[in-house]
């Protein structure tokens, strides 16, 4: 088994790996770290859920210098929504680093804001390529002493057309430094952009092992329309339902559907397109925190999410096309785990299940719903509860001090603690349900580095 502890990494980001719980390295961080470590230029055929994020981000927050206020590493990514996905792993990744300042620089947000921000000059910054070559051309991004250029996703920023910006973006950076590219896919135009902006770079493509491949299980079950929601709240009583996402094809039924599960003892959130970004990253939180159990969502809603290894995810409707299904079977039986991929059918959707059976080439089992009676109140509370601090990064509030007012004023041990999320107004932390209300009064009651914050708990 490949540990980090094998790698020269430094001591926090040991501690942090830990924290995560990262056992084993995934097959391409054993194979890149150690080039990665070294300084050398790496290209990977990496897919989401491969744990490429961790990898470049154990590699560039090794080589980084807190103390020197300098741009030091720059990750170019296709989209908003990924950029902040992988801003928030480097932040995890960098908790236990004093002083890393991250900035995440993304198209289609206001400028104003941005260069605000930059005043003074972060030491990662996190974006897509046009807003940060614009950045750089006016000056208020200094590429001067980047050590690490990460092209995340490659293909798809070419895809998107940004192959211009980021050979211009490769051109205003320090001379030296090292570069590490992920695509998915090889084609020319990829090993083209590698030649011009890689030297002599590692190649690494990590085919994965037959048994190690994250196991699957598929079912489509057969239902009429008037029972779907009975055989949803039967399929997340059982296996996987602790935590369940649930697709619809409409959104109106992702607010419909999750009030239903509510109703009938679910933690449920519903997550879609039309909710103001700040309740999304709430409901996110929430469910990553373990304080919802059943994310019910559209396929666009759910596009951004960073879940790892959800052990049941279920179409309440059968996807529109091959394609939709596939990506939200791939939700499930992440980063090496088991999974289990549920979806309702009705009697009329048969074809198109066959149809997805035939994009598969794989038989698929095709079962009629068996409804077994009710077993009175289903209970199936998530483990954790939400309290909310209006405070965070602005008010330099960090994970550890309210890590730190929980268990010294409150007198909550560390295991009854979960995820801590700190935003820049706002911060998250998970409780166990059974002593969130204890921990709201004393946090009401105490202080939390020094100071009174309003506290409240999500439902
Ligand atoms: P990525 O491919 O970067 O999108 O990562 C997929 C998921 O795997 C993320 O949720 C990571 O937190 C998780 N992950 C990354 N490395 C490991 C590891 N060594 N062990 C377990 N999970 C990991």
């Amino acid at each position: 088994m490949d540990t980090f502890d094998t790698l020269p990494l430094k001591p926090a980001l040991l501690a942090s790996i830990e924290a995560l719980g990262y056992g084993a390295m995934t097959p391409i961080q054993a194979q890149s770290l150690p080039a990665m470590l070294e300084g050398r230029d790496v290209i990977a055929q990496a897919q989401t859920g491969s744990g490429k994020t961790a990898a470049f981000g154990l590699s560039l927050l090794q080589s980084l210098d807190p103390e020197t206020i300098r741009l030091q590493a720059l990750v170019l990514c296709p989209t908003r929504e990924l950029a902040d996905q992988v801003s928030k792993s480097i932040r995890r990744l960098a908790a236990n680093i004093p002083n890393v300042k991250l900035l995440t620089l993304c198209g289609g947000m206001p400028l104003g804001p941005q260069l605000a921000s930059l005043t003074h000059d972060p030491h990662i910054v996190v974006g897509t390529p046009g807003r940060v070559q614009e950045h750089l051309k006016r000056g208020s991004l200094h590429g001067g002493g980047i050590k690490v250029l990460v092209l995340d996703e490659a293909d798809r920023m070419l895809d998107m057309g940004f192959r211009e910006a980021i050979d211009d973006i490769a051109g205003r950076i320090a001379k030296h430094h090292q570069t590490l590219l992920f695509s998915a896919t090889y084609p020319d135009d990829i090993k083209a952009i590698s030649h011009r902006v890689q030297r002599n770079p590692l190649e690494i493509v990590v085919e994965a092992p037959v048994e190690a491949k994250p196991a699957i299980e598929q079912r489509f079950i057969e239902v009429e329309p008037a029972r779907k929601i009975d055989a949803l709240t039967q399929l997340l009583g059982g296996e996987g339902g602790e935590h369940a996402l649930v697709f619809c094809n409409m959104r109106r039924d992702v607010d419909t559907v999750a009030q239903e599960l509510d109703q009938r003892g679910f933690s449920a959130l519903a997550l879609h397109g039309d909710m103001e970004q700040r309740d999304r990253d709430e409901v996110l939180v929430r469910f990553a925190n373990r304080s919802c159990n059943v994310l019910v969502a559209t396929d666009v809603a759910a596009r951004g999410l960073d879940i790892a290894a959800l052990p049941l995810v279920v179409s309440y409707d059968l996807a529109h096309d091959p394609e939709t299904h596939v990506h939200r079977i791939g939700r499930t039986g992440r980063a090496g785990q088991a999974g289990l991929a549920i979806a309702l059918c009705t009697p009329r959707e048969k074809p198109k299940a066959d149809n997805i059976e035939q994009v598969l080439g794989m038989p698929l089992p095709w079962r009629p719903l068996k409804l077994s009676p009710p077993k009175g109140k289903t209970l199936s509370l998530a483990p954790m509860k939400t309290l909310v601090i209006d405070a965070g990064r602005q008010d330099k509030l960090r994970p550890g001090d309210i890590l730190g007012a929980l268990t010294g004023e409150a007198g909550l041990k560390a295991d009854d603690i979960g995820k801590i999320d700190v935003f820049a107004t706002r911060a998250y932390v998970a409780i166990s349900r059974s002593l969130a209300m204890k921990a709201l009064e004393r946090l009401r009651a105490g202080k939390i580095k020094g100071r009174n914050f309003r506290v409240r708990a999500l439902n």
